[in-house]
Protein backbone atom coordinates (compact mmCIF):
# COMPACT_ATOMS: atom_id res chain seq x y z
CA UNK A 1 0.00 0.00 0.00
CA UNK A 2 1.53 3.27 -0.43
CA UNK A 3 0.21 6.60 1.38
CA UNK A 4 0.01 9.96 -0.10
CA UNK A 5 3.65 11.71 0.28
CA UNK A 6 3.57 10.75 4.12
CA UNK A 7 6.92 12.26 4.85
CA UNK A 8 5.50 16.54 3.70
CA UNK A 9 2.35 16.70 6.22
CA UNK A 10 0.74 19.68 5.27
CA UNK A 11 0.75 22.92 7.59
CA UNK A 12 -1.56 22.49 10.36
CA UNK A 13 -5.27 23.88 9.90
CA UNK A 14 -4.62 24.30 6.24
CA UNK A 15 -7.31 22.77 4.09
CA UNK A 16 -4.88 20.66 2.24
CA UNK A 17 -4.11 19.06 5.41
CA UNK A 18 -7.74 18.23 6.12
CA UNK A 19 -7.84 16.27 2.50
CA UNK A 20 -4.43 14.47 3.01
CA UNK A 21 -5.52 13.20 6.20
CA UNK A 22 -9.04 11.86 4.33
CA UNK A 23 -6.71 10.63 1.34
CA UNK A 24 -4.95 8.59 4.64
CA UNK A 25 -7.84 7.21 6.04
CA UNK A 26 -9.72 6.14 3.19
CA UNK A 27 -6.17 4.24 2.37
CA UNK A 28 -6.26 2.58 5.43
CA UNK A 29 -9.82 1.64 4.73
CA UNK A 30 -9.20 0.33 1.69
CA UNK A 31 -6.23 -1.42 2.67
CA UNK A 32 -8.02 -3.37 5.43
CA UNK A 33 -11.09 -4.05 3.17
CA UNK A 34 -8.48 -5.71 1.25
CA UNK A 35 -6.82 -7.81 3.55
CA UNK A 36 -9.95 -8.69 5.48
CA UNK A 37 -11.80 -10.27 2.48
CA UNK A 38 -8.46 -12.35 1.95
CA UNK A 39 -8.56 -13.53 5.75
CA UNK A 40 -12.39 -14.32 5.15
CA UNK A 41 -11.78 -16.34 2.02
CA UNK A 42 -9.23 -18.20 3.61
CA UNK A 43 -10.18 -22.31 3.79
CA UNK A 44 -9.42 -21.62 7.34
CA UNK A 45 -10.48 -19.56 10.94
CA UNK A 46 -7.92 -17.26 11.98
CA UNK A 47 -8.04 -15.80 15.50
CA UNK A 48 -5.84 -12.92 17.60
CA UNK A 49 -5.78 -13.04 21.16
CA UNK A 50 -4.25 -11.11 24.33
CA UNK A 51 -2.07 -14.15 24.96
CA UNK A 52 -4.01 -15.94 27.66
CA UNK A 53 -6.36 -18.31 26.52
CA UNK A 54 -8.83 -18.09 29.46
CA UNK A 55 -9.77 -14.70 27.74
CA UNK A 56 -10.86 -16.68 24.54
CA UNK A 57 -10.16 -14.80 21.55
CA UNK A 58 -10.21 -11.13 20.62
CA UNK A 59 -10.95 -11.46 17.63
CA UNK A 60 -11.69 -14.82 14.74
CA UNK A 61 -12.52 -14.97 11.32
CA UNK A 62 -16.42 -16.07 10.39
CA UNK A 63 -15.00 -19.20 9.31
CA UNK A 64 -15.11 -20.22 12.53
CA UNK A 65 -18.94 -20.97 12.51
CA UNK A 66 -18.58 -23.48 9.07
CA UNK A 67 -15.51 -25.22 11.39
CA UNK A 68 -17.08 -25.52 14.80
CA UNK A 69 -20.90 -24.39 14.80
CA UNK A 70 -20.09 -22.01 16.96
CA UNK A 71 -20.26 -18.02 15.73
CA UNK A 72 -17.04 -15.42 16.29
CA UNK A 73 -19.51 -13.75 18.94
CA UNK A 74 -20.16 -16.59 20.82
CA UNK A 75 -16.27 -17.70 20.85
CA UNK A 76 -15.43 -13.59 21.42
CA UNK A 77 -17.91 -13.74 24.15
CA UNK A 78 -17.61 -16.92 26.20
CA UNK A 79 -13.93 -17.56 27.49
CA UNK A 80 -15.35 -20.96 28.38
CA UNK A 81 -16.22 -21.57 25.32
CA UNK A 82 -13.75 -24.08 24.56
CA UNK A 83 -13.40 -25.70 27.92
CA UNK A 84 -17.25 -26.43 26.90
CA UNK A 85 -16.62 -28.07 22.95
CA UNK A 86 -13.33 -30.16 23.26
CA UNK A 87 -13.97 -33.53 23.40
CA UNK A 88 -13.60 -34.83 26.47
CA UNK A 89 -10.67 -37.63 25.48
CA UNK A 90 -8.56 -34.57 24.42
CA UNK A 91 -9.77 -31.83 26.80
CA UNK A 92 -6.97 -32.13 29.55
CA UNK A 93 -3.70 -32.45 26.93
CA UNK A 94 -5.30 -29.38 24.78
CA UNK A 95 -6.21 -26.78 27.80
CA UNK A 96 -2.46 -28.23 29.20
CA UNK A 97 -0.22 -27.46 26.27
CA UNK A 98 -2.34 -24.26 25.87
CA UNK A 99 -1.29 -23.30 29.08
CA UNK A 100 2.19 -24.58 28.84
CA UNK A 101 2.40 -21.88 25.52
CA UNK A 102 0.48 -19.32 27.07
CA UNK A 103 3.15 -19.29 30.22
CA UNK A 104 6.25 -20.29 28.05
CA UNK A 105 5.65 -18.06 25.27
CA UNK A 106 6.70 -20.02 21.69
CA UNK A 107 4.42 -21.56 19.36
CA UNK A 108 1.65 -24.94 19.51
CA UNK A 109 0.70 -27.06 17.01
CA UNK A 110 -2.14 -29.37 18.19
CA UNK A 111 -4.36 -31.68 16.59
CA UNK A 112 -7.86 -32.00 18.58
CA UNK A 113 -11.49 -32.71 18.30
CA UNK A 114 -14.18 -30.41 19.15
CA UNK A 115 -17.84 -31.21 19.79
CA UNK A 116 -20.35 -29.15 17.42
CA UNK A 117 -23.57 -28.04 18.44
CA UNK A 118 -25.54 -31.54 16.75
CA UNK A 119 -22.95 -33.63 18.91
CA UNK A 120 -20.77 -34.25 15.26
CA UNK A 121 -16.94 -34.34 16.09
CA UNK A 122 -14.65 -31.94 14.12
CA UNK A 123 -10.90 -32.56 13.95
CA UNK A 124 -9.09 -29.53 14.03
CA UNK A 125 -5.46 -28.19 13.39
CA UNK A 126 -4.72 -25.22 15.69
CA UNK A 127 -1.35 -23.78 15.20
CA UNK A 128 -1.07 -20.90 17.07
CA UNK A 129 1.75 -18.43 18.23
CA UNK A 130 2.23 -16.40 21.18
CA UNK A 131 3.91 -13.17 20.18
CA UNK A 132 5.66 -10.51 22.29
CA UNK A 133 5.29 -6.57 21.58
CA UNK A 134 7.33 -4.41 24.35
CA UNK A 135 5.19 -5.24 27.51
CA UNK A 136 2.25 -6.70 25.66
CA UNK A 137 1.81 -10.48 24.24
CA UNK A 138 -0.61 -11.32 21.79
CA UNK A 139 -1.76 -14.72 20.94
CA UNK A 140 -2.52 -15.34 16.60
CA UNK A 141 -2.69 -18.45 14.80
CA UNK A 142 -5.31 -20.31 12.62
CA UNK A 143 -8.16 -23.60 12.71
CA UNK A 144 -8.65 -25.63 9.86
CA UNK A 145 -10.91 -28.60 9.90
CA UNK A 146 -8.83 -31.81 9.15
CA UNK A 147 -11.85 -34.19 9.69
CA UNK A 148 -11.77 -35.79 6.14
CA UNK A 149 -7.94 -36.36 6.80
CA UNK A 150 -7.99 -37.75 10.15
CA UNK A 151 -10.93 -40.34 9.40
CA UNK A 152 -8.98 -41.62 6.45
CA UNK A 153 -6.14 -41.92 8.57
CA UNK A 154 -8.30 -43.83 11.32
CA UNK A 155 -9.74 -46.49 8.61
CA UNK A 156 -6.36 -46.85 7.27
CA UNK A 157 -5.11 -47.66 10.69
CA UNK A 158 -8.31 -49.43 11.22
CA UNK A 159 -7.52 -51.84 7.91
CA UNK A 160 -3.58 -52.19 8.85
CA UNK A 161 -4.77 -53.61 12.46
CA UNK A 162 -7.47 -55.85 10.99
CA UNK A 163 -4.91 -57.30 8.46
CA UNK A 164 -2.08 -57.43 10.91
CA UNK A 165 -4.83 -59.33 12.91
CA UNK A 166 -5.30 -61.94 10.08
CA UNK A 167 -1.69 -62.11 8.95
CA UNK A 168 -0.75 -63.50 12.71
CA UNK A 169 -3.96 -65.96 12.67
CA UNK A 170 -2.57 -67.23 9.42
CA UNK A 171 0.14 -67.49 10.55
CA UNK A 172 -0.80 -69.60 13.67
CA UNK A 173 -3.15 -71.37 11.41
CA UNK A 174 -0.47 -72.29 9.18
CA UNK A 175 2.17 -73.90 11.57
CA UNK A 176 -1.46 -75.74 13.49
CA UNK A 177 -2.48 -77.19 10.35
CA UNK A 178 1.20 -78.44 9.56
CA UNK A 179 2.24 -79.88 12.77
CA UNK A 180 -1.23 -81.36 12.66
CA UNK A 181 -0.40 -82.90 9.31
CA UNK A 182 3.35 -83.73 9.27
CA UNK A 183 2.64 -86.70 12.46
CA UNK A 184 -0.30 -88.54 10.73
CA UNK A 185 1.43 -88.08 7.57
CA UNK A 186 4.83 -89.94 9.01
CA UNK A 187 3.04 -92.36 10.74
CA UNK A 188 0.93 -93.09 6.92
CA UNK A 189 4.52 -93.42 5.39
CA UNK A 190 6.14 -96.02 8.01
CA UNK A 191 3.05 -98.13 7.61
CA UNK A 192 2.84 -97.89 3.89
CA UNK A 193 6.78 -99.27 4.31
CA UNK A 194 5.94 -102.16 6.23
CA UNK A 195 2.98 -103.13 4.29
CA UNK A 196 5.30 -102.45 1.08
CA UNK A 197 7.71 -105.52 3.03
CA UNK A 198 4.82 -108.22 2.66
CA UNK A 199 6.18 -110.50 -0.27
CA UNK A 200 2.63 -111.83 -0.62
CA UNK A 201 0.87 -108.25 -2.32
CA UNK A 202 -0.07 -108.62 -6.01
CA UNK A 203 1.40 -106.22 -8.94
CA UNK A 204 -1.81 -104.18 -8.53
CA UNK A 205 -1.79 -103.81 -4.51
CA UNK A 206 2.13 -102.92 -4.83
CA UNK A 207 1.27 -100.23 -7.66
CA UNK A 208 -1.53 -98.64 -5.44
CA UNK A 209 0.76 -98.57 -2.40
CA UNK A 210 3.18 -96.60 -4.97
CA UNK A 211 0.73 -94.53 -5.86
CA UNK A 212 -0.44 -94.12 -2.03
CA UNK A 213 3.23 -93.24 -1.01
CA UNK A 214 3.77 -90.52 -3.99
CA UNK A 215 0.48 -88.46 -2.82
CA UNK A 216 1.96 -88.79 0.73
CA UNK A 217 5.34 -87.57 -0.17
CA UNK A 218 3.77 -84.54 -2.19
CA UNK A 219 1.46 -83.69 1.05
CA UNK A 220 4.75 -84.01 3.05
CA UNK A 221 6.45 -81.44 0.76
CA UNK A 222 3.61 -78.89 1.11
CA UNK A 223 3.41 -79.01 4.35
CA UNK A 224 7.19 -78.83 4.85
CA UNK A 225 7.10 -75.83 2.11
CA UNK A 226 4.30 -74.24 4.26
CA UNK A 227 5.89 -74.39 7.89
CA UNK A 228 8.98 -73.24 5.77
CA UNK A 229 7.88 -70.13 5.08
CA UNK A 230 5.83 -69.51 8.42
CA UNK A 231 9.36 -69.41 9.54
CA UNK A 232 11.16 -67.25 7.41
CA UNK A 233 8.08 -64.92 8.11
CA UNK A 234 8.92 -64.93 11.63
CA UNK A 235 12.22 -64.38 10.87
CA UNK A 236 13.26 -67.30 11.75
CA UNK A 237 15.15 -68.98 9.37
CA UNK A 238 18.25 -70.44 10.53
CA UNK A 239 20.98 -71.60 8.00
CA UNK A 240 23.25 -74.92 9.17
CA UNK A 241 26.70 -73.35 8.38
CA UNK A 242 29.32 -75.23 6.71
CA UNK A 243 30.77 -75.75 3.44
CA UNK A 244 29.25 -77.20 0.24
CA UNK A 245 30.59 -78.91 -3.30
CA UNK A 246 28.10 -77.14 -5.63
CA UNK A 247 28.84 -79.58 -8.44
CA UNK A 248 28.05 -82.54 -6.33
CA UNK A 249 24.85 -80.93 -5.35
CA UNK A 250 23.92 -79.90 -8.58
CA UNK A 251 24.90 -83.68 -9.36
CA UNK A 252 21.97 -84.86 -7.12
CA UNK A 253 19.68 -82.58 -8.41
CA UNK A 254 20.06 -83.47 -11.79
CA UNK A 255 19.86 -87.19 -11.13
CA UNK A 256 16.71 -86.84 -8.78
CA UNK A 257 15.33 -85.40 -11.88
CA UNK A 258 16.02 -87.94 -14.44
CA UNK A 259 12.74 -89.94 -13.82
CA UNK A 260 10.65 -87.15 -14.99
CA UNK A 261 12.23 -85.79 -17.68
CA UNK A 262 12.56 -89.23 -18.99
CA UNK A 263 8.93 -89.49 -18.80
CA UNK A 264 8.42 -86.40 -21.20
CA UNK A 265 11.70 -87.56 -23.01
CA UNK A 266 13.05 -83.95 -21.92
CA UNK A 267 17.27 -83.85 -22.54
CA UNK A 268 18.07 -83.05 -19.50
CA UNK A 269 21.98 -82.36 -20.25
CA UNK A 270 25.04 -80.89 -17.10
CA UNK A 271 27.85 -78.68 -18.07
CA UNK A 272 30.03 -78.53 -15.18
CA UNK A 273 33.00 -76.11 -14.23
CA UNK A 274 35.59 -76.56 -11.42
CA UNK A 275 34.43 -74.92 -8.67
CA UNK A 276 35.81 -74.46 -5.05
CA UNK A 277 33.39 -75.48 -2.40
CA UNK A 278 31.49 -72.56 -0.68
CA UNK A 279 30.01 -71.46 2.86
CA UNK A 280 26.56 -72.54 3.43
CA UNK A 281 24.17 -75.07 4.69
CA UNK A 282 24.17 -78.05 2.36
CA UNK A 283 20.50 -79.58 2.91
CA UNK A 284 19.26 -76.29 1.82
CA UNK A 285 21.09 -75.50 -0.80
CA UNK A 286 20.28 -78.57 -2.32
CA UNK A 287 16.24 -77.61 -1.76
CA UNK A 288 16.88 -74.63 -3.71
CA UNK A 289 18.55 -76.60 -6.68
CA UNK A 290 16.22 -79.38 -6.84
CA UNK A 291 13.67 -76.84 -7.15
CA UNK A 292 14.94 -74.73 -9.77
CA UNK A 293 15.50 -78.21 -11.78
CA UNK A 294 12.04 -79.54 -11.06
CA UNK A 295 10.42 -76.70 -12.37
CA UNK A 296 12.20 -76.71 -15.46
CA UNK A 297 10.85 -80.02 -16.12
CA UNK A 298 7.82 -79.60 -14.84
CA UNK A 299 7.28 -76.17 -17.17
CA UNK A 300 8.56 -77.74 -20.10
CA UNK A 301 6.72 -79.66 -22.81
CA UNK A 302 7.33 -83.04 -23.77
CA UNK A 303 10.64 -83.70 -26.40
CA UNK A 304 12.17 -80.20 -24.86
CA UNK A 305 15.43 -79.21 -22.99
CA UNK A 306 16.63 -78.65 -19.40
CA UNK A 307 19.98 -77.49 -19.10
CA UNK A 308 22.12 -76.74 -15.73
CA UNK A 309 25.47 -75.53 -15.92
CA UNK A 310 27.85 -74.09 -13.35
CA UNK A 311 30.27 -71.19 -13.74
CA UNK A 312 32.75 -69.37 -11.87
CA UNK A 313 33.17 -65.46 -11.59
CA UNK A 314 35.74 -63.15 -10.30
CA UNK A 315 33.99 -63.37 -6.00
CA UNK A 316 30.97 -65.43 -6.80
CA UNK A 317 29.75 -68.93 -8.34
CA UNK A 318 26.91 -69.02 -10.64
CA UNK A 319 24.64 -72.08 -11.31
CA UNK A 320 22.03 -71.35 -14.45
CA UNK A 321 19.30 -73.84 -15.02
CA UNK A 322 17.59 -73.16 -18.26
CA UNK A 323 14.86 -74.58 -20.18
CA UNK A 324 12.96 -74.55 -23.52
CA UNK A 325 9.45 -74.71 -21.53
CA UNK A 326 6.29 -72.34 -21.60
CA UNK A 327 8.73 -69.44 -20.39
CA UNK A 328 7.03 -66.55 -18.17
CA UNK A 329 5.68 -63.13 -19.44
CA UNK A 330 7.48 -60.06 -18.95
CA UNK A 331 4.43 -58.50 -16.75
CA UNK A 332 4.55 -62.02 -14.10
CA UNK A 333 8.64 -61.52 -13.82
CA UNK A 334 8.13 -58.70 -11.43
CA UNK A 335 5.91 -61.72 -8.90
CA UNK A 336 7.46 -64.73 -9.40
CA UNK A 337 9.01 -64.33 -6.27
CA UNK A 338 5.80 -63.51 -4.05
CA UNK A 339 4.45 -66.52 -1.86
CA UNK A 340 1.51 -68.42 -3.61
CA UNK A 341 2.16 -66.39 -7.13
CA UNK A 342 2.00 -68.62 -10.09
CA UNK A 343 2.08 -67.78 -13.53
CA UNK A 344 -1.02 -67.46 -15.54
CA UNK A 345 0.21 -70.04 -18.11
CA UNK A 346 0.85 -72.76 -14.92
CA UNK A 347 -2.63 -72.01 -13.44
CA UNK A 348 -4.13 -72.20 -16.75
CA UNK A 349 -2.55 -75.20 -17.97
CA UNK A 350 -3.27 -77.03 -14.38
CA UNK A 351 0.24 -77.91 -13.99
CA UNK A 352 0.24 -78.76 -10.16
CA UNK A 353 2.10 -76.75 -7.32
CA UNK A 354 1.58 -74.15 -4.76
CA UNK A 355 3.34 -71.18 -5.69
CA UNK A 356 5.93 -71.60 -2.69
CA UNK A 357 8.78 -72.97 -3.85
CA UNK A 358 10.70 -69.73 -5.96
CA UNK A 359 9.86 -67.38 -2.62
CA UNK A 360 11.99 -70.79 -0.45
CA UNK A 361 14.69 -70.60 -2.68
CA UNK A 362 14.96 -66.64 -2.60
CA UNK A 363 14.87 -66.66 1.20
CA UNK A 364 17.52 -69.49 1.03
CA UNK A 365 19.87 -67.80 -1.29
CA UNK A 366 19.35 -64.11 0.26
CA UNK A 367 20.27 -66.00 3.13
CA UNK A 368 23.65 -66.94 2.03
CA UNK A 369 24.70 -63.31 0.99
CA UNK A 370 23.53 -64.17 -2.92
CA UNK A 371 21.19 -63.64 -5.42
CA UNK A 372 18.42 -65.02 -7.99
CA UNK A 373 18.24 -63.54 -11.83
CA UNK A 374 15.52 -64.38 -14.67
CA UNK A 375 15.41 -64.29 -17.92
CA UNK A 376 12.46 -65.47 -19.82
CA UNK A 377 10.39 -64.90 -22.76
CA UNK A 378 6.57 -66.06 -23.09
CA UNK A 379 6.18 -69.25 -24.77
CA UNK A 380 10.42 -69.64 -25.60
CA UNK A 381 11.83 -70.78 -22.21
CA UNK A 382 13.69 -69.19 -19.02
CA UNK A 383 16.75 -69.27 -17.22
CA UNK A 384 17.10 -68.81 -13.70
CA UNK A 385 20.36 -67.58 -12.60
CA UNK A 386 21.68 -68.46 -8.86
CA UNK A 387 24.75 -66.23 -7.79
CA UNK A 388 26.45 -66.86 -4.18
CA UNK A 389 29.26 -65.33 -2.84
CA UNK A 390 32.62 -68.03 -3.93
P1 LIG B 1 5.16 -73.89 -8.19
O1 LIG B 1 6.17 -74.47 -9.12
O2 LIG B 1 4.83 -74.77 -7.05
O3 LIG B 1 3.96 -73.35 -8.89
P2 LIG B 1 7.22 -71.88 -7.67
O4 LIG B 1 7.27 -70.89 -6.57
O5 LIG B 1 8.35 -72.83 -7.79
O6 LIG B 1 5.83 -72.60 -7.49
O7 LIG B 1 7.06 -71.07 -9.03
C1 LIG B 1 6.13 -70.02 -9.09
C2 LIG B 1 5.62 -69.88 -10.50
O8 LIG B 1 6.68 -69.40 -11.34
C3 LIG B 1 5.17 -71.13 -11.16
O9 LIG B 1 3.83 -71.46 -10.81
C4 LIG B 1 5.28 -70.79 -12.62
O10 LIG B 1 4.17 -70.03 -13.03
C5 LIG B 1 6.52 -69.90 -12.65
N1 LIG B 1 7.74 -70.68 -13.00
C6 LIG B 1 8.70 -71.10 -12.17
N2 LIG B 1 9.67 -71.73 -12.85
C7 LIG B 1 9.31 -71.72 -14.14
C8 LIG B 1 9.90 -72.20 -15.34
N3 LIG B 1 11.08 -72.86 -15.37
N4 LIG B 1 9.24 -71.97 -16.50
C9 LIG B 1 8.05 -71.31 -16.53
N5 LIG B 1 7.45 -70.84 -15.41
C10 LIG B 1 8.07 -71.03 -14.23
Amino acid sequence: MTLPELRRVPAPDSDERANWFATVENKLLEAEERYRALVETLPLATYTGDGAHDTGPSWVSPQIETITSYSPTEWMSNPELLGQVLHPDDKESVLAEMQRVQEGGGSRDLEYRMVRRDGSIVWVHDSGVIVTEGERRHSRGFIIDVTARREAELELERQNDQLRQLDSLKDEFVALVSHELRTPLTSIRGYLELISEDTNLTVEQTRFLTTIDRNAQRLQRVVGDLLFVAQVEAGKLSLEAGTVDINTVVNEAVHAAEPSAAAKSIELTVDLCELPEVPGDRARLAQVLDNFVSNAIKFTPTGGCVTVTTRILPGEIEIVVSDTGIGIPAHELPLLFQRFFRAERATSGAIPGTGLGLAIAKAIVTAHGGRICVESEDGAGSTFRVILPG
